[in-house]
């Protein structure tokens, strides 16, 4: 890594040692900057084996990158689960499968949240430059010095600490952001979405066996709700079901009137019958998990007074249908990274030049990840969209570095997620035109095709 940093060793708080925090602290070990972590959890690495749920998220190529940056991708790649596409489920039970990229070489990956955090604390603790305190809650901050007020929950004892700048990587609900949002001209918007997410294991079979499919991420799409899952390496699977708060929008099928353990079952067995089937236990999972709320944050600027900023969710809190919250916060510590490799230890320059670059690109996957909401628990399943990939996937290849798929571009590639964002509505365009009143490829226009595309999209170069 390129050393550009003063001669004077420099300090940095990190708050919050969830996967941004803990990611961004390797990355200053590797450049000698000595990191104090805050958490406001007890450490996760010493909770009893089997406590809590397993609870798994997709990681492809953005955090893939960073991982590889620091040295961790080829150990984490060992409890990672490849999934080469969708596996739908429909309300009959028939299955069929969508892949994600153009052949196997291209995969998104379920791996456990608890385990990629554990792996990444650990790398970090190898450095003797970076020490995590757990149960410390930040309560506030003095953003003039910088000074960060903690509260050690334990000891109920309250502390400060000064340091040459302050890193928030404390979620979307930051302490930091919070205390940002008081200073004049501080942009901010928080969206909560009318849906709420409860989370519910399939287990595995009699010895260890996956019961469904392992390789793939399975959607029961249902118009205005869903279920998905994601497989874990002991053979479960990791399920999300995704429905309306209230009846006014969801009708019977909301979480408001799913109360009693008669209408969770009539429920599953109307519309995820298959799934119930496998969730012997259904209906203890269900009332005893809490219901998960979906939110998207905005906010500008990410950085005061040159010596603190915002990263990750704290920043850009985004809904989870594109799977890339985590992605990008990892994203931007690959960025942050190389905005010290070129101003080193100028604070002010970093932050500036970091926060430009990234917020037009993390409102563009904001918006990207609410599009794609609607996609995955509807469209996927309709004989439109499905012609409109094919005829996708055939003008990947005759047009590979012109026509690449919205997906691709956000999941495979590192492309910025503006430009994806933008080329994906253009992409879109020409797909209505082409798939217009026809459903077979044997009547797509190829000729209007290749003139829609060569006027419309410039190449975009090398794919990562
Ligand atoms: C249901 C769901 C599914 C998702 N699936 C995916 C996926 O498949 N792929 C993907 O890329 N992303 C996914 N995400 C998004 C992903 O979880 C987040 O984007 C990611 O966790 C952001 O990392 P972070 O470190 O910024 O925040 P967090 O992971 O939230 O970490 C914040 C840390 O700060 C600590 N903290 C909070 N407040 C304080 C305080 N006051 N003082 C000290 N510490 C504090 C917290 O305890 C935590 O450890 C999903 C999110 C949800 C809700």
């Amino acid at each position: 890594m390129n050393l550009t940093m003063s001669d004077t060793k420099q300090k940095v708080t990190i708050v919050g040692a969830g996967l941004a925090g803990a990611l961004l602290s390797v990355y200053f070990a590797k450049r000698g900057i000595d990191v104090d972590m805050y958490e406001r959890r007890p450490d996760m690495r010493k909770a009893e084996a089997g406590a809590g749920k397993s609870i798994n998220l997709a990681l492809s190529t953005r955090g893939i990158h960073a991982l590889k940056e620091v040295g961790l991708y080829e150990e984490i790649k060992k409890i990672s689960i490849p999934m080469y596409g969708r596996k739908l489920h429909a309300p009959d039970g028939t299955l069929t499968f969508q892949r994600y990229g153009k052949d196997d070489s291209e995969y998104i990956n379920a791996v456990s949240r608890a385990e990629l955090n554990k792996s990444l604390m650990d790398l970090a603790e190898e450095n003797p430059g970076v020490k995590i305190r757990f149960n410390s809650r930040c309560t506030g901050i003095d953003f003039s010095k910088p000074e960060v007020y903690f509260h050690d929950d334990v000891s109920s004892e309250s502390f400060s600490v000064k340091s040459d700048t302050v890193i928030s990587t404390d979620g979307a609900t930051s302490a930091v952001r919070m205390e940002m949002m008081k200073f004049p001209r501080f942009n901010f918007s928080q969206l909560y979405e009318n849906y709420g997410y409860k989370e519910l294991t399939i287990p595995a079979g009699k010895n260890g066996e996956f019961q469904m499919e392992k390789n793939a991420l399975h959607i029961w799409p249902r118009g205005n709700f869903m279920l998905i899952a994601l497989p874990n390496l002991d053979g479960s699977f990791t399920c999300t079901l995704f429905l309306p708060y209230d009846k006014e929008l969801g009708g019977e099928n909301s979480l408001e009137l799913l109360e009693s353990r008669d209408n969770l079952k009539s429920f599953f067995s109307n519309h995820f019958h298959d799934a119930l089937e496998l969730m012997p236990d259904l209906e203890e999972q269900y009332f005893s998990h809490p219901t998960g709320t979906l939110m998207t944050v905005k906010c500008f600027p990410w950085t005061t007074g040159d010596r603190v900023t915002l990263l990750g969710d704290s920043c850009h809190a985004i809904v989870p249908f594109f799977g890339q919250g985590m992605n990008a916060a990892f994203e931007d510590c690959t960025y942050l990274n190389e905005m010290i490799g070129k101003h080193g230890d100028d604070w002010g320059k970093v932050f500036r030049e970091y926060q430009k670059i990234r917020t037009h690109d993390t409102d563009a996957i904001a918006d990207l990840a609410q599009e794609n909401f609607v996609e995955m628990r509807d469209l996927v399943a309709t004989p439109k969209f499905q012609f409109k990939k094919k005829i996708e996937a055939e003008l990947h290849k005759l047009f590979p570095s012109r026509f690449v798929p919205k997906y691709s571009m956000v999941t495979f590639s590192r492309i910025p997620y503006s430009v994806a964002h933008h080329r994906g509505k253009l992409q879109e365009e020409i797909l209505d035109i082409l798939s217009h009143g026809i459903d077979a490829l044997k009547d797509v226009n190829w000729q209007e095709a290749e003139e829609l595309i060569t006027s419309r999209l410039e190449p975009i170069g090398e794919l990562e």
